[in-house]
Protein backbone atom coordinates (compact mmCIF):
# COMPACT_ATOMS: atom_id res chain seq x y z
CA UNK A 1 0.00 0.00 0.00
CA UNK A 2 2.10 2.94 -1.39
CA UNK A 3 0.44 5.29 0.52
CA UNK A 4 1.39 4.09 3.75
CA UNK A 5 5.15 4.37 2.64
CA UNK A 6 6.52 7.20 5.41
CA UNK A 7 5.16 6.59 8.24
CA UNK A 8 6.96 3.37 9.48
CA UNK A 9 7.52 5.34 12.75
CA UNK A 10 4.00 5.16 13.25
CA UNK A 11 2.51 2.22 16.00
CA UNK A 12 1.02 -0.79 13.60
CA UNK A 13 -2.01 0.23 15.70
CA UNK A 14 -2.09 3.74 14.10
CA UNK A 15 -1.69 2.53 10.59
CA UNK A 16 -4.58 0.39 10.77
CA UNK A 17 -6.49 3.58 11.98
CA UNK A 18 -4.80 5.65 9.15
CA UNK A 19 -5.86 2.32 6.74
CA UNK A 20 -9.43 1.90 7.84
CA UNK A 21 -10.32 5.91 7.40
CA UNK A 22 -8.97 5.63 3.78
CA UNK A 23 -11.15 5.72 0.93
CA UNK A 24 -11.78 2.50 -0.20
CA UNK A 25 -13.08 4.14 -3.81
CA UNK A 26 -10.16 2.87 -5.52
CA UNK A 27 -9.94 -0.35 -4.50
CA UNK A 28 -13.28 -1.02 -5.96
CA UNK A 29 -12.16 0.71 -8.48
CA UNK A 30 -9.17 -1.55 -9.57
CA UNK A 31 -11.15 -4.74 -8.93
CA UNK A 32 -13.50 -3.61 -11.35
CA UNK A 33 -11.70 -2.86 -14.17
CA UNK A 34 -9.18 -5.87 -13.19
CA UNK A 35 -12.64 -7.86 -13.41
CA UNK A 36 -13.16 -6.26 -16.74
CA UNK A 37 -9.43 -6.10 -18.03
CA UNK A 38 -8.43 -4.44 -21.38
CA UNK A 39 -11.54 -2.74 -21.35
CA UNK A 40 -12.10 1.15 -21.34
CA UNK A 41 -14.47 2.89 -18.92
CA UNK A 42 -15.07 6.85 -18.82
CA UNK A 43 -15.78 8.34 -15.66
CA UNK A 44 -20.08 8.11 -16.56
CA UNK A 45 -19.65 4.35 -17.49
CA UNK A 46 -17.98 4.37 -14.08
CA UNK A 47 -20.61 5.38 -11.97
CA UNK A 48 -23.45 3.54 -14.15
CA UNK A 49 -21.89 0.32 -13.78
CA UNK A 50 -19.91 0.15 -10.43
CA UNK A 51 -21.95 2.11 -9.21
CA UNK A 52 -20.15 5.59 -7.82
CA UNK A 53 -21.87 8.48 -6.20
CA UNK A 54 -20.49 10.96 -9.35
CA UNK A 55 -18.06 11.57 -11.98
CA UNK A 56 -15.79 13.56 -9.18
CA UNK A 57 -15.60 10.31 -7.43
CA UNK A 58 -14.88 8.26 -10.45
CA UNK A 59 -12.43 10.62 -11.34
CA UNK A 60 -10.59 10.78 -8.06
CA UNK A 61 -10.64 7.31 -7.69
CA UNK A 62 -9.21 6.62 -11.02
CA UNK A 63 -6.65 9.34 -10.59
CA UNK A 64 -5.20 6.85 -7.60
CA UNK A 65 -4.76 4.17 -9.85
CA UNK A 66 -3.40 5.71 -12.66
CA UNK A 67 -0.38 6.41 -10.43
CA UNK A 68 -0.18 1.89 -10.30
CA UNK A 69 1.49 0.29 -13.54
CA UNK A 70 -1.37 -2.52 -13.65
CA UNK A 71 -3.47 0.54 -14.84
CA UNK A 72 -3.34 3.14 -17.92
CA UNK A 73 -5.32 6.03 -18.41
CA UNK A 74 -6.13 7.43 -21.42
CA UNK A 75 -7.23 10.78 -22.62
CA UNK A 76 -9.35 10.95 -25.81
CA UNK A 77 -9.82 6.84 -26.03
CA UNK A 78 -12.83 5.28 -27.12
CA UNK A 79 -14.56 4.13 -23.84
CA UNK A 80 -15.42 0.44 -24.25
CA UNK A 81 -19.31 1.57 -23.11
CA UNK A 82 -20.31 4.04 -24.52
CA UNK A 83 -18.33 4.51 -27.67
CA UNK A 84 -17.64 7.92 -26.87
CA UNK A 85 -14.22 9.66 -27.16
CA UNK A 86 -13.55 10.11 -23.76
CA UNK A 87 -10.40 10.14 -21.02
CA UNK A 88 -11.00 6.47 -19.73
CA UNK A 89 -9.20 3.87 -17.33
CA UNK A 90 -8.14 -0.06 -18.11
CA UNK A 91 -6.49 -2.40 -16.37
CA UNK A 92 -3.73 -3.78 -18.07
CA UNK A 93 -4.15 -7.11 -17.11
CA UNK A 94 -6.89 -9.04 -14.94
CA UNK A 95 -4.88 -9.95 -11.29
CA UNK A 96 -7.78 -11.44 -9.46
ZN1 LIG B 1 -18.24 5.41 -21.39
Amino acid sequence: MELLTGIEGASSQSVVKIAARMPTVSARMGTFLARHAGERFCDECLVREMPLRDSEQARRAAGVLAARTAYRVEDDADCSRCDRIRRTIRALRAWL
